[in-house]
């Protein structure tokens, strides 16, 4: 019988064997399973089981936890394949309302890094480490020494309130708080900073590692300097420009680049309030602004039409908050993006 010949009845998988073997012999158990019921030796193995004994080497590999997409893919780009990463705040859900679930509590305590934003974005994440009683866990914030900008965005008092949301934020959450505003990953002289302190937070907890994680570092480091230049070039043309958005994200982004924001809502919304239009309005006004900018994913139908009204266009600038994409060249494209959109509008 065929399952003999490849190893149904040896019941443990030898060790080291390649990943696709793992994987025939676990096709070929459930066969023996379905023909033959006494092999129940094979059963007890999940398949989870059988591939970790198959490779047994995953058993070694340092195991990194990163809070949300940006700082996976800056931690995903430092580690390369040194190292298991996996992503924490599911990049669908927004981490500005983010309720940490019981398999965030499970991935901490078996992890032995985490990695994250800081500078206050990720709330939910000090009772999250508690709950999961890893005291060998490493923790790297990726913000270290970055100066941050403490007023939120150097809005127009004006045309928009820093102080409290009069449409109410259930969640108690904004961004205006004692750590300042926490998106220093959209820029690329700041992300450089996070790829660093991500490198050396991994190579201090993981030296054996640390030739891979300086190499792969400085590549990144790399395309990120030649991020920022393009960046320089196209946005040099129009100084002073300002952009109005609907999330405070690009403070750092606009400051480095001699924009304005101008954040008529400072946390995304599922829709806009009446208080938000009329600031929309006056501040389109009074920039004499040429687009209004939202995100990829927000239901922007009433922007749409008040864009009308006002005789601008709607562009998406994406804050990287969400995305599908795990690929640390994913930054790249999407700033990219970014630096086209904000060049059409301002142009
Ligand atoms: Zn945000």
């Amino acid at each position: 019988m065929i399952w003999n010949l490849l190893g149904c009845r040896t019941g443990r998988q030898r060790r080291g064997i390649l990943p696709f073997m793992a994987l025939l012999m676990l096709s070929v158990t459930i066969g023996c399973n379905q023909s033959n019921s006494d092999l129940s030796e094979n059963t007890e193995q999940t398949p989870q089981a059988q591939e970790a004994a198959a490779t047994p080497a995953n058993q070694e590999r340092t195991k990194v936890v990163a809070t949300i997409l940006p700082t996976y893919l800056f931690t995903k780009a430092v580690a390369g394949d040194a190292a298991d990463v996996s992503i924490l705040v599911s990049p669908t859900t927004d981490v500005h309302d983010y309720q940490a679930t019981p398999d965030d509590v499970k991935a901490i305590a078996s992890a032995n890094i985490l990695v994250k934003n800081g500078l206050g974005l990720e709330e939910f994440l000090d009772s999250t480490i508690k709950n999961a009683e890893n005291p060998n866990l490493t923790r790297i914030d990726a913000s270290q020494g970055i100066q941050t900008i403490d007023e939120i965005s150097p809005v127009d008092k004006t045309v928009t309130d820093t102080h409290g949301h009069s449409h109410g934020h259930s969640h108690g959450h904004s961004h205006d708080h004692a750590d300042g505003n926490p998106h220093v990953w959209l820029d690329p002289v700041l992300a450089k900073q996070q790829v660093t302190n991500i490198r050396d937070g991994l190579i201090a907890a993981d030296p054996a590692n640390k030739a891979t994680y300086t190499t792969n570092a400085a590549a990144y480091i790399q395309d990120l300097d030649n991020l920022h230049s393009e960046f320089q070039q196209t946005l040099q043309k129009t100084p002073n420009c300002t952009f109005i958005t609907f999330h405070d994200a690009f403070p750092y982004l606009a400051q480095r680049y001699n924009l304005k924001q101008v954040a008529v809502v400072q946390i995304p919304e599922d829709q806009l309030s009446p208080g938000d239009v009329q600031k929309a309005v006056k501040a389109v006004q009074k920039y004499d602004a040429k687009a209004l900018f939202s995100e990829p994913g927000v239901d922007n139908k009433l922007l749409t039409s008040l864009a009308q009204d006002l005789n601008v266009t709607v562009r998406n600038l994406d804050s990287l908050e969400t995305g599908g994409e795990r690929d640390p060249q994913y930054y790249f494209q999407t700033m990219r993006k970014n630096l086209q959109t904000l060049a059409d509008g301002c142009s």
